[in-house]
């Protein structure tokens, strides 16, 4: 197995490393590949993986949780990663219940954080994007307005994962008009939404057929009552409760292209040096064997951006440029490692029994969602190189 990234590890992120390696390896790829057939749901998988604590390492211990930092998550998330499985179907609760660590009141904290770390909750879904204002979330349509005690929500979300399969969803809403606020990043709010109370109750759900099982569905709100206690961080203030999350969203989601990267890349070299054409190992041509030793340089690179980050985030301070540089290098070295393992493989790359085709489609979402390329360059040439802003 090729080495992992990162300055050594701990004796500590050694030992979670190991555990989840070992848990991931009881779910063998054949798991994985059933799942993605019938568009299931790793339901035990899921349930394991907070038995033993770690999809609740970010949640503090007086909450039930590991009170670990995100470069602890991140081993977590790259492990599971590497080990072939999909963890598009439960990373989001590591970073979505950030927002109502950092946002939620007292009240809001010990009600569910508790209940989520024993895993008799479920928060694995957040309802950000729309199918008319995309990337543009400022001008995002959905309305929340306030109605004696509850605020009433009226609109449509698009592409909203995993909210089958979970208790709870934090939603991005308007609460004042764009035209009414100075800021456009004012007048929004942030929810925590009952989903097994709201469906039917005004709110329904589509499931989109689509190229990964990722569980995503198109999300209709006609008069959906949620009540004013459910509103997460002050009204107005949501997008910075659902900003704040995202430096650990993009932190994870970098060390799961790690962990992809890392995964191509072992199934590629050990199949260059076994497939014999022309009478000797296709990895003995350079031709093969350099491109597997490229993707390895890069994934390596992109990691200890994904480490730099993790560090600057647990230790408090502003890392928007490091998270987002570190997912925009991991998910690039993740697809290259991808085509690249797919090219070693010729034509036995298609056949799904070789898990390769899936785990391509999978890493491929990441340079589009949670947040695209360009989006990111953006960021780093307005941000951080001070450039003129184009939008
Ligand atoms: C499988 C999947 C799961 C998802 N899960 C969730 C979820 O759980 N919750 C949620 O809220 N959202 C989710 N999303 C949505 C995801 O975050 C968005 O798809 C993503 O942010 C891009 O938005 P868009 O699709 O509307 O693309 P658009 O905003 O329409 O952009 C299309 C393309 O144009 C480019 N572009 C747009 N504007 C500019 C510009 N000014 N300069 C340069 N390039 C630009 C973008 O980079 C992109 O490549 C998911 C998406 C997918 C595919």
């Amino acid at each position: 197995m090729s080495e992992a990234p990162g300055i050594g590890d701990s004796p500590e992120i050694a030992e979670i490393r190991s555990a989840v390696r070992q848990l991931c390896g009881r779910y063998g790829e054949d798991y994985w590949l059933a799942l993605d057939r019938e568009r299931g749901y790793p339901t035990e998988f899921v349930r394991e993986l907070t038995d033993a604590g770690f999809l609740t390492v970010l949640i503090p211990e007086e909450y039930g949780g590991a009170g670990l930092g995100v470069r602890e998550a991140a081993v977590v998330m790259e492990e599971v990663c590497r080990s072939g499985a999909h963890a598009g179907a439960c990373h989001a609760q590591m970073y979505v219940m950030g927002s109502v660590l950092r946002h939620g009141s007292e009240a809001q904290k010990k009600q569910y954080l508790p209940a989520i770390a024993a895993g008799d909750l479920r928060l694995q879904s957040f309802g950000v994007t729309e199918p008319t204002t995309g990337t543009d979330t400022t001008s995002l349509k959905t309305v929340a307005r306030r109605d004696g005690d509850v605020y009433r929500i009226n609109g449509q979300k698009v592409w909203i994962s995993r909210i089958e399969h979970s208790d709870l969803m934090v939603l991005l809403a308007r609460t004042t008009p764009r035209d009414q606020v100075k800021k456009k990043t004012e007048g929004l709010s942030a929810f925590i939404v009952d989903v097994q109370a709201a469906l039917g109750n005004g709110l329904t759900v589509r499931p989109i057929e689509s190229m990964i099982n990722h569980h995503s569905c198109e999300l209709f709100f006609d008069d959906l009552e949620v009540p004013r206690e459910n509103l997460l961080g002050e009204e107005g203030q949501g997008f910075k409760v659902i900003l704040d999350g995202m430096n650990a969203e993009r932190i994870l989601i970098a060390a799961e292209c790690v962990g992809d990267g890392l995964y191509f890349i072992d199934k590629a070299s050990a199949y260059a040096t076994g497939r014999e054409v022309f009478g000797r190992p296709i990895g003995q041509n350079q031709g093969v064997q350099f491109p597997i030793a490229r993707c390895y340089a890069e994934v390596q690179a992109a990691g200890l951006m994904v480490e730099k980050a993790a560090r600057l985030f647990d230790a408090g301070v502003p890392c928007g440029a490091e998270a987002n540089m570190a997912k925009m290098l991991a998910s690039e070295a993740s697809w290259h490692a991808g085509d690249v393992c797919m090219q070693t493989h010729g034509g036995f790359a298609f056949a799904k029994e070789y898990h390769i085709e899936r785990k391509f489609r999978e890493t491929r979402l990441y340079q589009i969602a949670p947040i695209s390329t360009n989006l990111i360059l953006s960021y780093i040439g307005e941000h951080v190189l001070k450039m003129p802003r184009s939008f």
